[in-house]
């Protein structure tokens, strides 16, 4: 397998420019005879699959729930990132460039960094003119506020509600395709497999979620925007449905997947109760930008906190990182807290949370305006918790919330599959070893919205692509093959239900391979994953049949994945003998505890080549090089 990232030569920010000219473009009256199926209708999907269509392709857009405008990008709250700089407080797109390349702990390509913090300018104008109502300063213009990782105020936002009111442009631009009957939908129907003809993606197997029809779509290039696979973790602030199944079935028909072990470990989410809960919510890191963290000075102190003098509290991000205070990036925010609660300070009845006090930004701006800035949010989290956080800080713990790693891809968004494309969150992305806030939807939206559509006629443009239908036999192949598994997982009738399996790897996952791993753990976790996969599909109980709408036996599907890319992310995450961002090995850090980077030996993007299901796969190497933003160790204090 070959690594070739494609990125253009010559100075960094004239490369999207001149590779935009030097790519091959389909003629306007051509575009009709070329067919892309889209995998996803997020904000990575929608908004692709609208743009591809605008531009006069036939797209097909698949997606699992029962509307595109249910995506799980509909749950991002915080905000979106772009260098606009209407603040007037020193923003550039260099220093997007800079803060993305710094906060990713120097693991992503530069040169993709720079076209994205050059595209997220376009990104905001794109927005506007859809009409999503960003929210506004008293003279109408567009306000911004903070988040981590960054010293400027550069997050467009829409109250807690950003990812909805962006999904809701996007879905608007593909609603008008398919009224325009350029785009075909799909929902409710599962991508379970993907089918090469001549080492080519060309088509998909999909499952109908309500009949249970196993069915097979060509096209010349496929395209998937799928998502993250941070339910790995069983307990996640992704929505239940999140699934790692399409890029999952990709790697294992020879795309590589980049980076599995990068996952990010969000620090403001509603902690872990007990072992009833199903799924974890998230409290937006813009709460941050007011929120002030703290812990008690004492171990056990177990007094409610306004009977904590402000002299017993430990406001301990700010303590120690004076310059980013409580806006240090996600990761440091993340495994500061697990520190202070392993040290036995943390609140709450298990121990494990710490307060995000609002207390402070009341006084100062009143309830009111903190009500305008968060007031969603707020209520979301008393009617979780039954506590109002304007009179009591909430409690807060991080959890899985996005996925670096993913599918691998070069400059053109292509994986080591030609013509399988990938974007959004699926794609091993720009955000290296740790993403900041607010660049998840600016990097979704800059691939569907500004890359794919020039990319993907790149591809048709520079290769002669033989005509195929679904009645070829690589079609046949796969639908057979996709139905056999479903079947057999049927069979099994064991006495377990596929949420224990899914919650164990969740516990394995997050004890060995979540906050902070070692090699011990790591080598525990890859014993005792595969036994767990075996009970799996010895002992599972899926109930129901195929030919109906069964969700038993479509999260078996999916949880029979994870239990597989479990397996890759604690085998990258052993062989990446180093800390960097979201990936804390506790045998690497310096005397402080800050995560410890090995840059003669790990400058590089792991690529993990499948090779049949009983052998190791093969981990190849993609180098990195620093030339605009030199190789330092982080620090934010
Ligand atoms: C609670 C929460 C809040 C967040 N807030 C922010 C924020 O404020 N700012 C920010 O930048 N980021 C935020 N993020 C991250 C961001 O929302 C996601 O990374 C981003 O929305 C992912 O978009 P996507 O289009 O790549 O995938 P998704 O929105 O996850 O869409 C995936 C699509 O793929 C489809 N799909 C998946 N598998 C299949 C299959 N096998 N077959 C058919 N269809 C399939 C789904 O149906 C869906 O349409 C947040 C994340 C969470 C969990």
């Amino acid at each position: 397998m070959e690594l070739r990232s494609q990125v253009p030569e010559g100075p960094i920010e004239g490369r999207w420019e001149k590779h935009r000219f030097e790519m091959k473009l389909v003629n306007p009256a051509n575009k009709r005879r070329f067919n892309v199926i889209v995998v996803g209708s997020g904000l990575a999907g929608a908004s692709a699959a609208a743009s591809l269509a605008e531009l006069g392709y036939n797209v097909k857009c698949f997606c699992y729930q029962d509307s595109p405008r249910r995506a799980h990008s509909i749950a991002a709250q915080g905000g979106i990132n772009a260098a606009k700089n209407y603040q007037n407080d020193g923003d550039s797109v260099f220093r997007l460039f800079y803060d993305t390349v710094k906060g990713g702990d120097f693991r992503a390509r530069e040169a993709n960094v720079y076209r994205l913090a050059e595209l997220s300018v376009s990104i905001i104008d794109q927005c506007v003119a859809q009409g999503v109502p960003f929210a506004r300063e008293y003279g109408g213009t567009l306000a911004n506020r903070s988040f981590g990782g960054a010293q400027v105020s550069r997050t467009f936002y829409a109250r807690g509600q950003t990812g909805q009111q962006l999904l809701l442009g996007a879905y608007q631009a593909l609603e008008r395709q398919i009224g325009a009957g350029k785009v075909q939908m799909y929902p409710r129907h599962e991508m379970l497999d993907l089918v090469l003809i001549d080492g080519r993606a060309r088509g998909i197997v999909t499952r109908d979620m309500v009949t249970g029809a196993v069915e097979s779509w060509a096209a010349d290039a496929v395209v998937l925007g799928t998502g993250g696979y941070g339910n790995v973790f069983y307990l996640a602030t992704y929505c239940k449905g999140a699934n790692a199944t399409a890029i999952w079935r990709a790697y294992k028909r020879g795309a590589a997947f980049g980076n599995p072990c990068f996952t990010q470990i969000h620090p403001t989410c509603i902690p872990v109760t007990g072992e009833h809960q199903s799924k974890l919510t998230l409290m937006s890191e813009s709460l941050r930008n007011d929120g002030r963290i703290w812990v008690p000075r004492k171990k056990g102190d177990k007094r409610p906190p306004d009977q904590i003098p402000e002299d017993e509290r430990d406001y301990y991000l700010e303590r120690k990182y004076p310059s980013f205070g409580n806006l240090v990036p996600r990761d440091v925010a993340s495994r500061n807290a697990k520190q202070v609660c392993d040290e036995g300070r943390g609140v709450g009845e298990t121990g494990y949370g710490v307060y995000l006090d609002f207390a402070d930004a009341i006084k100062r701006l009143g309830a009111t305006a903190i009500g305008e800035k968060y007031g969603n949010l707020f209520e979301m989290y008393e009617r979780i918790t039954a506590e109002d956080p304007y009179r009591v800080p909430m409690r807060i713990y991080p959890a899985s919330h996005y996925t670096m790693g993913g599918l691998w891809v070069d400059y053109n968004l292509m994986s080591t599959i030609p013509g399988l494309h990938v974007m959004g969150e699926a794609n091993f992305s720009d955000h290296g070893a740790n993403r900041l806030g607010a660049s998840a939807l600016m990097q979704g939206l800059a691939d569907g919205y500004f890359i794919i559509p020039y990319t993907i006629g790149h591809y048709l443009a520079s290769n002669t692509l033989g005509k195929v239908e679904t009645s070829n036999v690589a079609f046949k192949q796969v639908e057979g093959e996709v139905g056999a598994r479903v079947s057999k997982m049927l069979s099994i009738k064991g006495k377990r239900t596929v949420d224990s399996f899914h919650r164990e790897l969740g516990r394995i996952m997050w004890e060995h391979c979540g906050m902070a791993r070692n090699e011990a753990g790591l080598k525990e976790a890859l014993q005792e994953i595969p036994a767990l996969r075996e009970q799996f599909w010895s002992d599972v109980n899926v109930l129901g049949a195929n030919e109906e709408m069964n969700q038993s036996l479509e999260k078996a599907g999916r949880v029979a994945d994870f239990l597989e890319l479990g397996e890759l992310m604690c085998l990258d995450a052993l062989e990446r003998r180093e800390s960097c961002g979201g990936h804390f090995r506790e045998e690497y850090q310096t005397p402080e505890g800050e995560a410890l980077r090995d840059d003669n030996n790990f400058t590089h993007v792991a690529a993990w080549e499948y090779t049949g299901p009983d052998s190791r796969p093969i981990r190849h190497q993609e180098p990195l090089s620093f030339e605009y933003v030199h190789l330092t160790q982080r620090s934010y204090k």
